[in-house]
């Protein structure tokens, strides 16, 4: 069935794969971007396609669509603690104004709305592996916390449109996702260490890299994503989506090192500040709610994110 669908953030990593994918499904995709992480380049073959038009806007501004909308993803944040914490305060103001005006924009044409929140909700978890009941350990004042504390008021607008307004509404939590159209220089762990290996240039492992993440493929995670948005009304989440194979970043390195045949060497760097120690999602919600588990393992992820920044990070 053809729908009319909004993303914002479709011109990023995750929110260009969602709009091919939408497109793909014969949906008409209006795609929302301030292109700040993001790039045009993510969504040049959608851009002459009749059933995709792009808007570029900043969602801490107001935005009027006259079209009927009967979907909105609200993925418009950048996700990298580098890109992030660049403007502590526009990242805020997109997780709480920029939430307001997506969620008014629901409100006003009766659209379903979905949010794309995190597994920094946890902050540096205290229980492990992390299900959706855990209420978290974040610092209100660290330099997460723009991001951490944005997307936790997010999740609190959420809820609060749904119960006043009673707005359809979906809660993801994503827990790190990784693949093709990552920016080489986004600053997160894989396009870091690829990038690093592919140059024969030392890896930066932060701490002593005993710290772990859980790895999921951006395919899976778009297939979730869908799938949670076409769930029946009474499903609200917040619901974890993730790949639960656990690894230390220092594992992660000399895994890509091996993939990469590198000659390269780990390069121990400070810590980042509240830098989470163990992250891992319980997913059983997911597999009850919505029939999805990851199937795409670490290796064959990481054949691909490699073998995509090898081709100088032309599409796919
Ligand atoms: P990304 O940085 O590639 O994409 C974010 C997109 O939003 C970019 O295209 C950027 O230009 C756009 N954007 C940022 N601020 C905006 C604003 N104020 N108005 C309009 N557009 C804006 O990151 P991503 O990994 O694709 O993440 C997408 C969403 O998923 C984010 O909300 C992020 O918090 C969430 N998320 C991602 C992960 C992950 O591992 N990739 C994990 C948890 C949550
Ligand atoms: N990290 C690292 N080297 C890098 C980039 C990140 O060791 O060049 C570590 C970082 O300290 C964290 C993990 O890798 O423990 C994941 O970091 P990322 O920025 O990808 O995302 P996070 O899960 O922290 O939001």
């Amino acid at each position: 069935m053809n729908k009319k669908i909004l993303v914002t953030g479709g011109a990023g990593f995750l929110g260009s794969h969602l709009c091919d994918r939408l497109i793909a499904e014969g949906d008409t995709v209006i795609c929302v971007d301030n292109l700040f992480t993001g790039s045009k380049k993510n969504i040049e073959d959608l851009l002459e396609h009749p059933r995709f038009t792009f808007i570029e806007h900043d969602i801490i501004d107001p935005l009027f669509i006259d079209e009927h909308i009967e979907e909105i993803y609200n993925l418009a944040c950048p996700a990298s603690p580098v890109h992030y914490q660049y403007n502590p305060i526009r990242t805020v103001k997109a997780n709480t104004i920029g939430v307001i005006n997506m969620l008014g924009l629901a409100k006003k044409h009766g659209a379903k709305i979905l949010q794309a929140s995190t597994s920094e909700i946890y902050g540096d978890p205290e229980i492990h592996p992390q299900v959706e009941a855990y209420r978290g350990n974040v610092s209100t004042i660290g330099p997460r916390a723009c991001y951490d504390e944005g997307k936790r008021c997010a999740e609190t607008l959420f809820f609060d449109y749904h119960r006043q307004h009673g707005l359809q509404i979906k809660v993801a939590r994503i827990f790190n996702t990784y693949g093709t159209r990552m920016q080489p220089d986004d600053g997160r762990v894989m396009s870091n260490f690829i990038m690093q290996a592919l140059a024969d240039q030392d890896i930066t492992v932060y701490g002593n890299g005993s710290q772990t993440r859980s790895f999921c493929y951006v395919s899976d995670l778009i297939d979730a994503l869908v799938r949670l948005m076409n769930t029946p009304a009474e499903v609200t989440g917040p619901i974890n989506l993730g790949n639960p194979a656990e690894c230390t970043i220092r594992e992660l390195a000399e895994k890509i090192i091996i993939m990469t045949n590198a000659n390269a060497s780990l390069k121990f760097e400070a810590l980042p500040t509240d830098d989470p120690t163990r992250r891992r999602p319980d997913i059983s919600l997911a597999i009850k709610t919505l029939d999805w588990q990851p199937k795409i393992s670490l290796s064959v992820g990481l054949e691909r994110t490699i073998a995509y920044f090898k081709n100088g990070g032309l599409q796919e």
